[in-house]
């Protein structure tokens, strides 16, 4: 049975890239229970629901995983306005969810004042927690938010392979990309901090993922983000030639299981989201399944139907064509059947207390 100390100090990192590679059934099996009850044990039964508002999929990068990328010409272009944007944080409201997070591609057409009177707009009407995620912006901008009541701030770095990382989500003028250095500022700054990486891109090795797992610790994140890397035909890496080398990780759910299961470990207290992307990979299980091998929160889309087919960061996106309604019927359904209950309030990272030994 694995624990979460076997996870810090030396050795860490070959334990890592151990159950990283495990196949191995009735070890797997053990890794699952563990990560539910280290899980159960650090952040309960609830499940928090944070409603996911896709403000705008205009963008002005190119990274070559994401299907709103600057060079998608053909792609219709939609930002919604402030009035669209406070009906979801009411539907947000009426469905008992205690946050919202506003993303979006990295879109300069979101002016700093106008996000800063959208999350002021948002906090005079709702007691929501409000989670932003928007890319790599100015400090300032980020520090302006922050003061105007923004709670969290999502930024993934998407693989701790620096090489890797600059091949998939190429520099643009002065930013650089330095995300684990903007994460720590954006702490700095007083928000709860999310990261992540997507499992099985193009060049991505096992070795870097075990470093991955690390960086979650190390960055001590508040929430964790992880799902498989989905081709997107209109993408240079949808079109790429996978690698068949042995050290390529494959984009399969059964990797993001190993991955959630371990977050949970090296992180025992962190918010886990149980994402879109698992749960588009596997359609009848895979929200389920990220739930019960570590995960404890999942993000509904509030996106109006008439946007969102166009926020297509990968293709087929679980739920985009779902009415917003269902969708939160069969998700209380679920839950109820896992033993497990909707979250009640914003949901934030409660720290448990180090004991004396
Ligand atoms: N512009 C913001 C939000 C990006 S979308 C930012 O860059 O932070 C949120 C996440 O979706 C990304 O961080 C990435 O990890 C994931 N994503 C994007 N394209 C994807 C794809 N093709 N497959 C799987 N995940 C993808």
């Amino acid at each position: 049975m694995p624990s979460p100390g076997d996870f810090q100090g030396p050795g860490a990192f070959e334990r890592l890239l151990g159950w990283l590679r495990e196949t191995d059934d009735s070890a797997l099996q053990a890794l699952w229970a563990c990560a539910d009850q280290v899980r159960r044990e650090h952040v309960g039964d609830e499940v928090h629901l944070r409603g996911l508002v896709e403000l705008s999929n205009h963008c002005v990068r190119g990274c070559t995983y994401c299907g709103i990328r600057a060079a998608r010409g053909q792609l219709e272009r939609y930002r919604m306005a402030h009035d669209e944007v406070l009906e979801c944080a009411r539907e947000a409201r009426a469905r008992g969810y205690g946050s919202m997070v506003l993303q979006a591609g990295e879109d300069d057409g979101l002016a700093r004042d106008d996000i800063t009177s959208l999350i002021r707009l948002i906090k005079a009407e709702t007691d929501l927690a409000v989670t932003l995620s928007l890319g790599e912006r100015d400090e300032q901008d980020w520090a302006a938010w922050r003061e105007a009541g923004a709670d969290r701030y999502l930024l993934r770095f998407e693989t701790s392979d620096e090489q890797l990382f600059r091949r998939i989500h190429p520099p643009l003028g002065r930013r650089g990309g330095d995300r684990v250095g903007m994460l720590r500022r954006l702490r700095a700054l007083g928000y709860e901090i999310g990261s992540g990486v997507m499992v099985g891109i193009p060049g991505q090795t096992w070795e870097s993922l075990a470093r991955d797992i690390l960086l979650f610790a190390e960055l001590d994140l508040d929430m964790i983000g992880v799902g498989p890397f989905l081709p997107h035909p209109d993408t240079p890496l949808g079109k790429a030639v996978r690698p068949q080398e042995p050290t390529q990780v494959p984009n399969t759910e059964h990797v993001v299981y190993r991955v959630v299961a371990l977050a949970r470990l090296v992180c025992p207290d962190a918010n886990i989201p149980s994402t879109t992307a698992l749960a588009t990979v596997n359609k009848a299980s895979g929200r389920q399944l990220g739930l019960a091998r570590g995960a404890n929160v999942v993000m509904p889309n509030l996106t109006p139907a008439r946007y969102r087919s166009k926020y297509e960061i990968y293709p087929d996106k679980a739920c985009t064509n779902e009415t917003a309604d269902a969708g939160h019927q069969a998700l209380v359904a679920q839950l109820a059947a896992m033993g497990r209950r909707k979250g009640t309030g914003a949901g934030g990272r409660r720290r448990r207390a180090v004991l004396p030994e």
